[in-house]
């Protein structure tokens, strides 16, 4: 038996492992097949504390998994297929195992949303993607679209000018969501051109994207030669596996009425799968730090419980 699984391996689930296997509980990291979350996805992040020039992604990762497993953490790249949380201990289920355990921390974050129009999913890995770090160095000299007005859709557009000779955004709004200092930056630079109130209908290709059909507010409806498009629109929450198991919000985010506590004793929330305002690698850290926390008081007055029901012995003799 388990004393808490952490299900999840982005900054706010190996932050949970790494307070829980600082207070010995010894946690089990359910990672994914594809471990470490959207920052393994992601080039240089400069807002997150403590690294002043900056840290790619993947490297930031690393070190969060480095640090969990130096406390004790054990980390398995398996994917969790289904949860029983209405049976006591919990049960957590992968494609080659059963575990039992007395808490759970969910942090299963987020994953990019398509645009969901003809060609895209046809040209997947030919010319479509949602991952600059991944994928943009195959589009050198080319002329490179990304679609999407905030933090994400600049920040990819931005790395992307490293190897497209011209990197377009696509918006469909006149006014980007994004930040100010990432907005100023994509529209200050020589390499990024923006075309406003337009969305892309269609990707054009036979075996490689060659082009768009795009059509605007105006009206109208036209071709637009690319050699790539990255997708960068948002995110949505990772709860299948929750679904009738834990409340969620209309949005298909985790409930979480009060801090890391979700509608199940001892099953705690943290990061992007219960977070569609802030969804910061820094904030997600924090509330994976809040949930162990919340899962180690969960786990003493368990104890304590147990303990008071095992000490009080049989009742003394009367006088
Ligand atoms: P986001 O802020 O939700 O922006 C999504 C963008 O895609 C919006 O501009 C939206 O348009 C557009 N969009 C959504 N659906 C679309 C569709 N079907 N077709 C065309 N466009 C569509 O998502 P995000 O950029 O992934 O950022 C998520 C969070 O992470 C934010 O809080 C952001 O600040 C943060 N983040 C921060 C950094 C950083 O600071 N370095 C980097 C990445 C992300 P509308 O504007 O019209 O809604």
């Amino acid at each position: 038996m388990e004393r808490v699984i952490v299900i999840g391996s982005g900054p706010a689930g190996l932050t949970a492992a790494v307070y829980a296997a600082r207070a010995n509980l010894r946690p089990l990291v359910l990672a994914g097949g594809l471990y470490g979350g959207q920052l393994m996805l992601t080039t240089d992040v400069e807002n997150y504390p403590g690294f002043p020039e900056g840290i790619m992604g993947p490297d930031l990762m690393i070190r969060f998994r480095e640090q969990a497993e130096r406390f004790g953490a054990r980390i398995e790249n398996v994917d969790v297929t289904a949860v029983d949380f209405a049976r006591r201990p919990l049960l957590v289920r992968t494609d080659d195992a059963e575990y039992e355990a007395e808490s759970v921390v969910v942090a299963t974050g987020a994953s990019a949303i398509w645009l969901e129009v003809p060609g895209e999913e046809r040209l997947r890995g030919r010319g479509v993607s949602s991952c600059a770090t991944c994928d943009g160095a195959f589009f050198r000299e080319k002329h490179i679209v990304v679609v999407g007005g905030g933090d994400s859709a600049l920040e990819e557009a931005l790395f992307l000018t490293r190897f497209g000779r011209r990197v377009t955004l696509i918006h469909r709004r006149d006014r980007l969501r994004a930040s100010k200092i990432m907005s100023n930056r994509a529209l200050s630079h020589e390499k990024i051109d923006i075309i406003w109130n337009t969305v892309v209908q269609e990707v054009l290709g036979e075996d490689r994207v060659t082009g768009l059909r795009l059509h605007n507010v105006a009206g109208s409806t036209y071709v637009f030669e690319a050699d790539a498009l990255f997708v960068a629109i948002g995110h949505t929450p990772n709860t299948g596996v929750f679904a009738g198991q834990l409340d969620l919000d209309e949005r298909g985010y985790i409930d979480s009425p009060d801090g890391s506590l979700t509608n199940v004793e001892g099953v705690f929330v943290a990061g992007d799968v219960n977070d569609h305002r802030y969804r910061q690698a820094v904030t997600a850290a924090g509330a994976g730090c809040r949930a162990a926390m919340d899962a180690e008081k969960y786990l003493e007055a368990l104890e304590f419980k147990i303990e008071n029901v095992h000490d009080r012995g049989p009742l003394p003799a009367l006088p």
